[in-house]
């Protein structure tokens, strides 16, 4: 049975694409039959989570197909591998050459204990980076490296940071982390080059690193020598297989500035967005802060909050604390009247209501002939892969929606694969007018499809 369990999932592999096949569904092993149940395994529950909700339905077909027979399961965490592997490292011989240093490395101070993985609130938006980041967490410099976290500011990337941080000191305390911003990383490496300690700079970046965490690497771009010296960084870490985490603003590949082989590199392991959180976890993370802050405060309340505030969580939180100490300065309760007096009334929506994957596709199936379940699917012949790149390509565009989420919505296919598409649409619309005119009229089809009063602004 193991055999056909792990014949089944290789089976998916084309259909999936390398990379999801071995982040999600190599490390789900079966663990026993009884009968048509099967006793799975994931290294953690984000994993299981994941392979649930994702790819769990596929699997079972795919067994179905091979065996003509259904099977349920149950998927269990194994416990054994969330503890630390490695034993903590033993006493050094001649402890006088180390005074006044403790044994173990200490947490980076420039960690705050406010951002942890117990008070990161899971939704649609940031579901691909928080369960990377665990990941990262659980079994560094393993399968997530190097890790690169983007997204609009504000959106939890800084917090993420921390939080992988602080879980690996707790649960490895051997391991020497290193966090910095890209801005501190470049000034330390300005200052040692000019007071001649560059020796003491490589040593720390180079060797004394088990896991580095640098935040927003967007800010080395252009920096020539700083991209240079963190090239060397990242190629040293890596080959020894310690555990790589960046933040950026945006993707390596729209970083303007970035030389090409870093892009390259970053690009190598899991490329995670956040984007901004749906209303539903908006609500959640102000509960959960107002539940840290003792702030008194109505549902209703938190729910219109919620819904006024949506340019980011840093946002939606600063406004919470903002009518709270309102609130608290008068003397009165936080109601609806005193939220819209302090904060203002809403912004009106101006915005055209939001674009759909599903429409997207719909759309463009419809204008090609083909049907939505080819383009979700695996066939690669052109009739259906043109439309299907073009497809892409437009959810990108008009949805905002991150790669990752086209590519599962579109059957489970890889980001790269959706990021290759776009690539190529693009590239070929440059020279090919009559392509050019049909994602044109596609666009203008979904926008006004979906518009219902003009915009002004157009
Ligand atoms: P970024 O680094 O992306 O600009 P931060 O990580 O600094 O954003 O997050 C801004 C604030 O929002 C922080 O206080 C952080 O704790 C909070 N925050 C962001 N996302 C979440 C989330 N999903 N759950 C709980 N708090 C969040
Ligand atoms: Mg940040």
């Amino acid at each position: 049975m193991a055999d056909i369990w792990s014949d089944a999932l290789q089976g998916l592999q084309p259909r999936l694409g390398a990379q999801t096949y071995d982040l999600w569904l190599r490390p789900i092993a079966l663990r026993q039959v009884a009968g048509t149940r099967l006793h799975l395994t994931a290294p953690n529950r984000f994993m299981k989570e994941w392979f649930e909700n994702h790819y769990l339905g596929a699997v079972l077909d795919e067994l179905k197909a091979r065996t003509a027979q259904s099977y349920d399961v149950e998927i269990e965490v194994d416990a054994s591998e969330t503890r630390p592997a490695e034993p903590t490292p033993t006493k050094p011989a001649a402890p006088a050459i180390l005074p006044s240093r403790s044994l173990e490395p200490q947490l980076p101070p420039q960690l705050s204990g406010r951002y942890r993985f117990q008070n990161f609130i899971q939704g649609a938006a940031n579901e691909l980076a928080a369960s990377a980041a665990w990941a990262a967490a659980q079994e560094p410099g393993t399968r997530f490296n190097p890790l690169f976290i983007y997204g609009g500011v504000g959106l939890g990337k800084t917090h993420l940071l921390h939080a992988i941080g602080h879980h690996i000191h707790a649960t490895r305390p051997d391991q020497r982390i290193v966090y910095q911003s890209a801005e501190r990383f470049m000034n330390e490496f300005i200052a040692a080059v000019r007071q001649n300690q560059f020796d003491a700079f490589r040593t720390r970046y180079r060797e004394h690193c088990d896991v580095l965490l640098i935040d927003d690497i967007q800010f080395i771009a252009g920096r020539d020598r700083t991209m240079d010296e963190f090239f060397h960084v990242f190629n040293a870490l890596y080959e020894a297989e310690k555990q790589i985490v960046v933040t950026s603003d945006r993707m390596p590949s729209e970083m303007q500035g970035m030389e090409d082989r870093l892009i390259s590199r970053l690009n190598w392991g899991l490329v995670a967005d956040v984007k901004l959180p749906d209303l539903e976890t908006r609500v959640a993370i102000l509960r959960q802060k107002a539940e840290v802050d003792r702030i008194q405060i109505d549902d209703d309340v938190t729910l219109h909050l919620a819904n006024i505030v949506r340019s980011n969580v840093r946002e939606l939180e600063g406004s919470l604390v903002r009518v709270s100490t309102f609130a608290a300065l008068r003397r009165v309760p936080i109601s609806l009247d005193f939220v819209t007096e302090v904060l203002g009334a809403p912004a009106p929506t101006a915005q055209p209501p939001p674009i759909s994957i599903e429409s997207v596709q719909k759309v463009v199936a419809g204008h090609f002939s083909v049907r939505v379940a080819d383009l979700k699917g695996p066939r690669r012949h052109q009739g259906i892969s043109r439309p299907r790149m073009i497809a892409m390509y437009l959810s990108r565009q008009l949805t905002g929606a991150s790669f990752p989420e086209i590519g599962l919505r579109f059957g489970g296919k890889d980001h790269s694969t959706v990021i290759n598409a776009c690539k190529r649409i693009a590239s070929i619309a440059t020279d090919d007018g009559e392509l050019r005119a049909t994602v044109d009229t596609l666009r203008r089809q979904l926008t006004t499809d979906t518009t219902h009063a003009p915009s002004l602004l157009s």
